[in-house]
């Protein structure tokens, strides 16, 4: 869906151990860049180019891959995009989720008692299905980051990209400011709930604090439109719902 000139925001299934749910990742391109905001999953790349295809773009502009923070269903599409490519890609994320995505270290989320959970929410399942998934979390794909983002850095292509580091799901969450088309990349900080605009998600937010105060950076941009990664586009009044958010 082409949400602004040269927005467009590409809507993805997306299976997380047998949940069946969906993603928006966002591309946008001037006439010598395309960035792509967030992979998906390990193996997303074939719905991600039917997507770009049937959006009539073209895969093969992609240049620069943002990646709002390191969970595997933001950085897991970067090694298939990267070999689909005949020419470099480069990545891009905040320093604090570098060595994450790099593999350097564990973002330790997934704490073994949470790991028995997902265990067990798979059990049912073909061996041949489940022990991939097994894999991947014992294992998460790792990526090279080739350039490091910090809070108020614009990226001077696309119309303008501003970096807000928004930290509280990971140490290094990112949201990103298109001044362009005035639309923020949410990452997983925000999410609509029953047509609502809600702040971060308790269960996968280990530091919902910061990730409160992150909502407050958003005061001092004019925001028309918002893209939630997991929930889609937003577009009632952001700039007095992010107001509210931040001050509960
Ligand atoms: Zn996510």
């Amino acid at each position: 869906m082409e949400i602004a000139e040269n927005v467009e925001m590409l809507e993805i299934s997306m299976n997380m151990l047998g949940v069946e749910s969906k993603i928006f990742p966002t591309l946008i391109w001037d006439d010598n860049n395309m960035v792509l905001f967030d992979t998906g999953l390990p193996g997303a790349i074939k719905t991600i180019q039917d997507e770009v295809n049937k959006a009539g773009l073209s895969f093969d502009k992609i240049n620069q891959i943002i990646v709002t923070h390191t969970d595997i269903d933001h950085i897991g599409g970067i090694p298939d995009i990267q070999d689909e490519l005949d020419h470099p890609v480069i990545v891009m994320a905040h320093k604090d989720d570098k060595p994450f995505i790099e593999g350097e270290n564990r973002f330790n989320k997934i704490t073994p008692e949470r790991m028995a959970q997902l265990q067990e929410q798979i059990k049912n399942m073909p061996e041949d299905q489940s022990k991939p998934i097994i894999k991947m979390l014992q294992d998460p794909p790792k990526s090279k980051v080739n350039k490091v983002l910090d809070d108020g850095l614009e990226l001077p292509y696309c119309g303008g990209i501003t970096v807000i580091h928004t930290p509280g799901h990971t140490p290094g969450h990112i949201c990103l400011y298109l001044k362009n088309s005035k639309i923020l990349i949410a990452g997983d900080l925000l999410h609509i709930v029953d047509g609502e605009l809600r702040g971060p998600y308790p269960h996968n937010t280990p530091d919902m604090e910061a990730a409160i105060d992150s909502i407050k950076k958003f005061s001092k941009y004019d925001i028309e439109k918002i893209v939630c990664y997991h929930t889609g586009l937003y577009t009632s009044n952001p700039n007095q719902k992010l107001a509210e958010l931040a001050e509960k």
